[in-house]
């Protein structure tokens, strides 16, 4: 996994409402918003994983799209292959 294939944003955590920076693979960001999938969300703080609710979801969003901003010559792929876990 290289750092391009990471991607990172912040979300609160439900138990504490602490601020934590979650950091998750790009292709399996990518086809949970293209599918509508929900995202698995960790906060190590309090060992607490939970799911995504959809505001959750928006933010996530805005952040990735703001990195794709970041990084124009890179393009979304719904390649099946790239969400693949190895
Ligand atoms: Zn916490």
């Amino acid at each position: 996994m290289t750092h391009d294939d990471v991607i990172r944003f912040p979300v609160s955590c439900p138990i504490c409402r602490k601020e934590v920076i979650t950091e998750y693979r790009r292709p399996d960001v990518v086809g949970a918003l293209l599918n509508d999938r929900p995202i698995r969300l960790y906060a190590p703080c309090c060992d607490k994983t939970w799911t995504a609710a959809y505001i959750e979801m928006q933010q996530i969003r805005a952040y990735f799209d703001a990195t794709r901003r970041d990084d124009p010559s890179r393009t979304v792929s719904t390649d099946p292959r790239e969400t693949r876990d190895d």
